[in-house]
């Protein structure tokens, strides 16, 4: 049989890296913020700038909550040097190299700072492809994605019915709320947002670790008897075994993986089912190139797929729409809902805003790469005050 011809397409190439900035960024909240954890008025992130000597740039973002001055710096002094002459589409040579700066275990600061050398990578690659990221990982021909509102906070009863009926005007037809200790105060909670909700109303809480093994089984099953659909970080994260236990108490979908950092740590979370949704954050979890594998793991052990975006900026939030948009496993965005300087600043055109929902649905960006643009004025108004 003789082969039907070719079209006689060049190759694409993306030219040398020539340049490697990372920008510490800083942000006071314009509402404070309150989890489980405590309270939250300022944030920062890193963006990382990637250049080609074709004149291609990609964007990428690191989660750096605190420090960010000095992830910068560490991405500066350690990363440019290793990436300086390189063809930026070779992603996982440069994920190895760049990790093999540590002799170590995996994790912690290192893994945030490869997360955004490597989503500007990806950012490249689609640039010069012409394709959208998702279509990059294979494509599931998704222009949405169902999305929740994230989060009502951990105020008080009156703050709380405020901003359930703020979420269900946006038109969200999912919400996460967060709880914390005491269990008693959380169960009163569970049972007034599902009031205030409404039966058909898709609910969900995040406790951020605020609980033991056996005060989560107690929220837990209010959780179960109030149909909520998952119970995300009941316990903290490093205890698996709390997972597996409380796997084995409660009839409540459990939910981690945003305080964790590579595949590795995901294999202990999804290999006996101790969770039913896997939250990586792409701008902690080493970028695209290990968020996808960790999504792809999970859907070999049929368990579903929601990005983590939390108080990460307008980067994170578009990888993860890329991400969310190839992923066979993904069930629902995370959609934040109060302000954020650096989410919904630092972009000429917003992405994955709520005011941008169909129907509970957030549209994907279909421009190459991340398909958004950097606001470099915004970007220079937020460079951190230590930078
Ligand atoms: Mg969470």
């Amino acid at each position: 049989m003789i082969a039907a011809a070719q079209p006689d397409l060049p190759m694409v190439s993306a030219g040398r890296i020539v340049r490697v900035t990372a920008y510490p960024l800083c942000a006071r909240l314009p509402i404070t913020q309150r989890t489980g954890q405590g309270d939250w008025s300022f944030i920062e992130i890193v963006i990382v700038e990637i250049e080609t000597d074709r004149g291609l740039i990609g964007i990428g973002e690191c989660l750096a909550r605190k420090g960010a001055c000095a992830y910068a710096r560490f991405i500066n002094l350690m990363f440019a040097p290793l990436l300086l002459g390189q063809d930026p589409l070779d992603r996982r040579r440069h994920w190895a190299t760049l990790r093999s700066i540590l002799s170590g275990r995996t994790g912690g600061m290192m893994i945030e700072a490869i997360a955004g050398v490597d989503i500007a990578l990806w950012d490249i690659a689609g640039k010069a492809c012409g394709l959208p990221i998702h279509k990059m990982l294979g494509g599931m021909g998704r222009s949405e994605i169902q999305a929740y509102a994230s989060s009502i906070n951990w105020f008080d009863d009156g703050a709380v019915e405020h901003e359930v009926a703020a979420a269900l005007a946006a038109g969200f037809t999912q919400i996460k709320v967060k709880i914390g200790a005491p269990a008693p105060a959380a169960i009163d909670r569970i049972r007034l947002v599902r009031r205030l909700a409404g039966p058909d109303v898709g609910l969900s809480v995040d406790a951020n670790w605020a609980f033991d093994v056996d005060d989560a089984v107690r929220v837990g099953r209010a959780l179960a008897e109030h149909d909520y659909m998952w119970f995300e970080e009941p316990i903290r994260p490093e205890d698996r075994q709390g997972y597996r236990m409380l796997r084995a108490k409660l009839d409540i979908r459990l939910a981690a993986g945003e305080s964790d950092f590579t595949a590795m740590d995901a294999i202990s979370l999804v290999e006996d089912r101790a969770v039913g949704i896997i939250q990586p954050d792409v701008a902690r979890a080493g970028g695209i190139t290990e968020t996808w594998r960790i999504a792809e793991l999970a859907k070999c052990f049929s368990i579903a797929y929601a990005p983590h975006v939390g108080w990460s900026g307008a980067i994170c939030v578009a990888a993860s729409l890329q991400l969310a948009a190839a992923a066979e496993n993904c069930v629902t965005f995370e959609c934040m809902v109060f302000a954020n300087p650096l989410r919904d600043g630092l972009l000429e055109e917003a992405v994955g805003e709520a005011s941008m929902m169909v129907g509970g649905k957030l549209p994907i960006p279909t421009g190459p790469g991340l398909g958004v643009v950097l606001d470099r004025a915004a970007l220079q108004s937020m460079i951190h005050p230590d930078a």
